[in-house]
């Protein structure tokens, strides 16, 4: 077995875990971008969001929900930046699902979810919606 994640989940490899229930295992990010940087994953080994069941995902999407509010209560954090990266070109660099939930506070400098605010051209943004409408299911 190669992933990390499958090996912390394993046991065979340590980890600063936080919750663990039977589908979801959640654990200190040990590079944390925020204080209180922790990943929540799904026990199963899944590589991004378009391989998870449905319900590896609810039980994923329920989890981050109880570690960010416990988060933000334990720290007194005043927000809760919630990330899920899928593939190399979104920066993803370990191929088992993620969701990493980083606590916040004002002026923290953390530039994660910041991006130039430029208008888009109207045209093009609508006929992109067209075509992402055109695949959904
Ligand atoms: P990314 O795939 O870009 O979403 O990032 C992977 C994340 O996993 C990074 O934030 C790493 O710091 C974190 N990470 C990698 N190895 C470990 C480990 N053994 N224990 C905890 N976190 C880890
Ligand atoms: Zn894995």
């Amino acid at each position: 077995m190669e992933c990390i994640f499958c090996k912390i989940i394993a046991g065979e490899i340590p980890a600063v875990k936080v919750l663990d229930e039977d589908l979801v295992l959640a654990f200190m990010d040990i590079n944390p971008s925020s204080q209180g940087h922790m990943l929540v994953v799904p026990k199963k080994h899944t590589e991004n969001i378009f391989e998870i069941s449905d319900g590896d995902l609810a039980a994923i999407t329920s989890a981050v929900r109880r570690c960010a509010k416990a988060a933000k209560e334990a720290l007194k954090a005043e927000g809760v930046t919630i990330l899920q990266l899928n593939g190399r070109a979104s920066d993803q660099i370990v191929p088992h699902l993620h969701v990493h939930i980083m606590p916040r506070w004002e002026n923290d400098g953390l530039s994660v979810s910041q991006w130039e605010m430029k208008p888009g051209n109207m045209e093009e943004i609508k006929d992109i919606a067209r075509k992402v409408q055109e695949h959904l299911s």
